[in-house]
Formats: structure tokens, C-alpha cells, sequence
């Protein structure tokens, strides 16, 4: 859904975010994408529709390939539009995602829905995942061979959404989808290639660090509008 720039900035100002206008000029500064969470997760699965995107549900659901299975209450496998043009690839469920099923539900979740409406969407109209589908116990990064044995799944996805963008948030994500060593201050800012069919990929930092570190939300915001641009 494409939103004028006079609703976005009713929604901004909405969730508390200030808009700054330059006196005698049209240009904005960056917006504040500050401590949002207005919105609530009522959001439509459509991928619920579609038969495959239901048995991988269920092939994720029932997976034991690793030992994240034992402690899960449920697997994460995705939520949006599995047609989107913006795929959103964050690292793993934290304890809220694993109680509702749901990627990016907790508060966390809640700064990425202020983040994708900035930049003119609303969280049903993108595609939300994770780098593995089951909560890490104590929130600790996925190991090498959960996320090996998790990729496969999240190459399906990739595959049916065919996104014309990928934002990857965080560390673990950019740099499993990157397969580099590189931290996300050098990683962002630039406009990567993904796979095969070489899907955009825009690096940001995780709204979980954003939460402890707000002062880097303004490079989040040129991130996204780095990523609007492609
Ligand atoms: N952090 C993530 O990376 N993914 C989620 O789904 C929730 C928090």
C-alpha cells in the first residue's frame, strides 16, 4: 500500500515521532523512529491460502533437525504477504514469537512495524521471517548448525516470495545471508545481490539493538530510505 506523504506524516506523528521541516524548504530531516508500538498484530496471513505454504508450515512445525525442537513451544515459520515486493529477514523468535507463532510480535516487533510504516508500509504488506524458525533457549545466537539446518526453509521462502527487496536486520541475519564476518556498521549503506537471482539486499541494524541504542535510529531511517530507492 503506498501512502501519501501527508498520511505518513500523521502516522509518525501519531506513534510519537517527530517530523521535522525545514523552514523556506520541502526537504524533511530524518524522522525519529522512536519507541512505536502502536500497532496492534492483527495482521492477515494470506499465506494461509496457499497448500504449500501450509505444508511447510507443518514440515517446520515438526521439525527435529536440531535442539532448538526441544525447547519450543511452537515454530516460527513467516507472517505477511508471501507476494511482497519487501522481505523482511530478521534472526530468531525471542520468547513472545515463540508464545504467539508469529515473527516480530514483541517489542522489538513493534519498532519494525514504526520502521516499515516510516517508510510506507503497513506490516501485512511484507513478508516477515526469521534466520531460524525456533526460539534459541535464553535468546543466544543460533548455532552454525541450526541455522544450516534452517536454511533450506528459509531458501523456500525466499524462493515462492521472489521479493524485489531483502532487508536483513541484525548481525545474525546479515551476515548468514551475506556469508560474511563483517559487523552491520560496515555491512549497511551499500546495496548487496542475494543468491542465485540476485535480490537487492539492504542491511539494517535490529530494532531489538535500535531499543538499546536509539540514537542510531537515524541511520536505520537512511537504511530504509536507502532501501526504498532500489
Ligand atoms: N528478533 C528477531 O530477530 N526475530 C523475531 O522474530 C523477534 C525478535
Amino acid at each position: 500500500m503506498a501512502i501519501t506523504e501527508q498520511q505518513r506524516r500523521q502516522y509518525l506523528r501519531a506513534m510519537g515521532i517527530e517530523v521535522w521541516q525545514q523552514q523556506n524548504s520541502s526537504a524533511e530531516s530524518e524522522p525519529e523512529l522512536s519507541n512505536a508500538g502502536l500497532l496492534s498484530h492483527d495482521d492477515k496471513i494470506d499465506t494461509g491460502t496457499d497448500n504449500r505454504w501450509n505444508k511447510l508450515e507443518q514440515r517446520v512445525a515438526h521439525c527435529q533437525a536440531c535442539v532448538l525442537h526441544e525447547q519450543r513451544i511452537q515454530s516460527v515459520l513467516g507472517t505477511g504477504n508471501c507476494q511482497a515486493d519487501w522481505m523482511i529477514i530478521g534472526e530468531a523468535p525471542g520468547a513472545d514469537e515463540d508464545k504467539q507463532g508469529e515473527p516480530f510480535v514483541g517489542r522489538a516487533g513493534k519498532l519494525l512495524n514504526t520502521m516499515l510504516f516510516a517508510a510506507g508500509f503497513e506490516r501485512a504488506d511484507v513478508y516477515i521471517c526469521n534466520i531460524v524458525k525456533c526460539r534459541p533457549p535464553q535468546n543466544r545466537d543460533p548455532r552454525p548448525e541450526e541455522v544450516a539446518h534452517c536454511s533450506a526453509y528459509l531458501q523456500q521462502q525466499i524462493d515462492w516470495v521472489q521479493p524485489k527487496l531483502i532487508l536483513a536486520v541484525g548481525r545474525i541475519s546479515a551476515q548468514q545471508l551475506l556469508q560474511s564476518g563483517e559487523p552491520v556498521g560496515r555491512l549497511r549503506g551499500k546495496v548487496h545481490q542475494w543468491g542465485a537471482l540476485k535480490i537487492p539486499l539492504v542491511v539494517t541494524y535490529h530494532p531489538a539493538y535500535l531499543l538499546r541504542a536509539p540514537r542510531e535510529k537515524r541511520k536505520a531511517w537512511t537504511d530504509l530510505k536507502l532501501a526504498l530507492s532500489v
